[in-house]
């Protein structure tokens, strides 16, 4: 099979990617053999190919926002059928018996490997799967739209839960980065009645977008919002911007970190989280948020702004993710 092969990590801008035809792999117990339709770009996939995250598998084959089709059973797979189309992500598997698995915590086990990291990816024309690790896709969204929901937002959906918001009429929410995670956000959270503030550095495609999605204001990264909020999430990689999310905040107001890797966060003033204000990271999903997301958006009939990349366009693709030079979602189409 075709696949997009790291064999060791580089900056993006040295083509680090190689297309290569590698064996096709076969289903263990328990797993899946997928065919693969689309595969999403993802911040992570460009933290582990410039090796921001340590190298665990090498040679690996990236990508954990992945629509397939059920292609292959392996042994003693029951919960899904031949021809079915499934979403693979980021988790790929978890131990199940850690203190973390049993208390309903799975995204932070021990022992979790993750899609595209630690065992092979998407971007490839098939991928091994966990079957109790796959999701149905909503038929309303079509392949390319739904691949960037398998992290985008999922992760998007995880850290909307973690800002603590309960009653979400007019809750006040800042966005900080507006990228795929972020054009998500945004629909799900003004689908529950937030006034949602959007602060990215994109002028162009971004801040264009956040409008188009109902942003009740729209600034540069360093920007404060007229008014205080109530929680904010910051989905860009920028350590620099947590002071400044800080200071958007109203009195108890939580900042939710969604991304995997951050750059330092500069020393700040102890007035700034004073007032029971809060900072929480966001660490993978568990597959109840998964599934839940997935029935949000398909209730609320989400939309996804998505850019096509061929495989063989991997490493431009990522290239263009890091320059924020993509409107919403890039996508892999095989074939
Ligand atoms: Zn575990
Ligand atoms: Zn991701």
């Amino acid at each position: 099979m075709k696949a997009s092969l790291l064999k060791g990590p580089g900056s993006i801008e040295d083509r680090p990617l190689v297309m290569e035809e590698v064996e096709q792999p076969s289903p263990r117990a328990g797993e899946v053999l997928l065919r693969v339709k689309a595969c999403g770009i993802c911040r992570t996939d460009l933290h582990v190919v410039e090796g921001e995250l340590d190298r665990k598998l090498s040679p690996v084959i990236p990508g954990h926002q992945v629509v397939g089709i059920v292609e292959e059973l392996g042994d003693g797979v029951t919960n899904l059928s031949r021809g079915q189309r499934v979403g693979a992500a980021w988790l790929h598997r978890t131990c199940g018996r850690c203190r973390f698995c049993i208390t309903g915590r799975e995204n932070l086990c021990d022992l979790a490997e993750f899609t595209g990291w630690t065992v092979n990816g998407g971007f490839a024309e098939f991928m091994i799967a966990d079957a109790n690790f796959v999701y149905p896709i909503p038929e309303r969204f079509e392949d390319i739209h739904a691949a960037p929901l398998l992290c985008a937002g999922i992760i998007g959906y995880r850290a909307l839960r973690l800002t603590d918001i309960s009653d979400w009429k007019n809750a006040r929410l800042g966005i900080f980065g507006f990228g795929a995670a972020g054009h998500v956000s945004i629909q799900i959270a003004r689908a529950r009645g937030a006034d949602v503030y959007v602060a990215t550095r994109d002028r162009s495609r971004h801040q264009k977008l956040a409008e188009e999605l109902g942003a009740v204001w729209i600034g540069g990264t360093f920007d404060k919002p007229p008014v205080a909020l109530d929680a904010a999430i910051i989905f860009a990689p920028a350590g620099e911007i947590v002071p400044a999310a800080l200071a958007s905040l109203d009195k108890g107001g939580k900042l939710v970190l969604g991304g995997i890797h951050m750059s330092p966060i500069p020393a700040f003033e102890y007035e700034l989280i004073y007032g029971e204000r809060s900072i929480q990271s966001v660490a993978n999903n568990t597959r109840d948020d998964g599934r839940e997301f997935l029935r949000e958006a398909a209730e609320i009939g989400l939309q996804v702004s998505t850019e096509t990349f061929e495989l063989s366009a991997l490493n431009d693709a990522l290239r263009a993710l890091k320059t924020d030079a993509i409107k919403g979602a890039g996508v892999v189409m095989m074939e």
